[in-house]
């Protein structure tokens, strides 16, 4: 997949209808936005098409619509929200339809500048999200709207709907350009490019709880970086594929050949999988999650047979961080521990710490860690922190995903 896409900043949409992707997936409480940051970063996209002069046809999805259209997920808060942002009218168009007669009105008073919110697209319901299945009529509406497409939702770029990848191949057959936005140009500048074209050494740390969820994301890092980290839960049952002992931590049973498979294969790419060398062991799970717990660390060949390795020891921090430390390219995804138990979240504090200090350009694979490098205040010192949790892992996994796909080449 080429990724030297059209951006916002290689189209010219002066006096053009432009149909804007945009992720307004913003919590909602009471009909209350609790959270603006989605809406905030769609904004620098948003000024410059405005500025450029074209007429600007906004639409997102919100929720998951699982009963059908209804005013608890409505866009109607995020009209307002970004009324105030842009300091300027926001003409939101309430048909649950989304498009048809008051969309196609809407847009035809426009002006340049201009700008029209369409309704939540998951209200027309497998239309949007199978296409495939329901038929492209969705998606053909939605592109007799616009001149221009531009996609900036990289939370959904992952998804074959209709509003983020099949609205593109009514574009282009009328002859428009499909581009992609600043947030998806930074997703695909960081994350494909450190996958597809990193600077090395690449080093990739992967934790979090099972292997399961990360069958293919360990099978593409190993290929394309120079280290591969394991730590978390899923690092014990790579131990376990080399005969430790790993008392009560955390199994994934099934896949201990898969686990022996990963080493074998690391052994004949000439690659380096690093496991931790020690635990933070305990003897009973904390309920809740954050209750005290004692704790006692042991080398990886010493763990009693009843207790359970809940995060990576010291020395396992300081190797992680070593390897860290020579790299020009960081990778994470998924904590080292029980992150959410201060007592057991040192692990994932060290390698946060060891990131904030490298050199290296250094991307947070979205989620939990994201979650964690920002609640312990090291967001800032980062590269990039991936906006998108299942967008940024099948980037991961080397997938071709589709709302980067259907952008045009540059
Ligand atoms: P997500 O995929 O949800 O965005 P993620 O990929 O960052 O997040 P997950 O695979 O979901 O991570 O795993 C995160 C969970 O793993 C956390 O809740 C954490 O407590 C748990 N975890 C990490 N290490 C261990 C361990 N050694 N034992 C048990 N649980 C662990």
């Amino acid at each position: 997949m080429s990724l030297n896409k059209k951006s916002v900043d290689d189209i010219n949409v002066k006096g053009k209808r432009v149909l804007v992707r945009c992720d307004f997936n913003v919590p909602l409480k009471d009909g209350k936005i609790t959270d603006e940051t989605r809406i905030n970063a769609a904004l620098p996209t948003i000024q410059k098409l405005m500025n450029d002069g074209g007429k600007l046809i906004l639409c997102s999805h919100l929720g998951k619509v699982k009963n059908g259209p209804n005013e608890g997920e409505s866009l109607a808060p995020v009209a307002a929200a970004l009324e105030a942002k842009l300091g300027k009218k926001v003409t939101f168009v309430s048909d649950y339809n989304v498009t048809g007669e008051a969309a196609t009105a809407a847009v035809a008073a426009m002006n340049e500048g201009d700008v029209v919110l369409l309704q939540n697209t998951r209200f027309r319901g497998k239309e949007e999200t199978k296409p495939q299945d329901a038929g492209e009529a969705f998606a053909k509406e939605l592109a007799d709207l616009a001149d221009v497409y531009v996609c900036d939702a990289f939370g959904s770029a992952h998804r074959a709907h209709a509003s983020v990848s099949v609205v593109t191949k009514y574009i282009t057959e009328k002859g428009g350009e499909n581009a992609v936005g600043y947030l998806m140009q930074k997703e695909i500048d960081f994350l494909g490019n450190a996958v597809e074209d990193p600077k090395r050494p690449f080093v990739a740390i992967l934790g979090g709880a099972k292997v399961a969820d990360k069958l293919n994301v360990i099978n593409n890092l190993l290929e394309k970086a120079d280290t591969l980290i394991i730590g978390g839960g899923m690092a014990y049952t790579f131990l376990k594929a080399q005969g430790y002992e790993i008392g009560k931590s955390m199994l994934d049973a099934e896949k201990i050949d898969y686990c022996k498979e990963m080493l074998a294969k690391a052994e004949s790419l000439g690659k380096k999988i690093l496991l931790p060398v020690d635990a933070v062991t305990i003897a009973e799970f904390p309920n809740p999650i954050d209750a005290p717990v004692e704790t006692l660390v042991v080398d990886y060949d010493k763990m009693p047979a009843d207790r359970e390795g809940c995060d990576i020891g010291p020395k396992s921090q300081a190797l992680f961080a070593e390897a860290v430390a020579t790299a020009k390219t960081v990778v994470w995804n998924g904590p080292m521990g029980v992150f959410e138990n201060p007592i057991l979240a040192e692990g994932t504090l060290a390698v946060a710490k060891a990131l904030a200090a490298s050199d290296a350009t250094t991307i947070i694979g979205g989620g939990d860690s994201a979650a964690a490098v920002n609640q312990m205040g090291l967001g800032d010192k980062m590269s990039h922190i991936s906006t998108g949790g299942g967008a940024s892992l099948e980037f991961l996994e080397g997938k071709t995903l589709p709302g980067v796909a259907a952008a045009d080449d540059k």
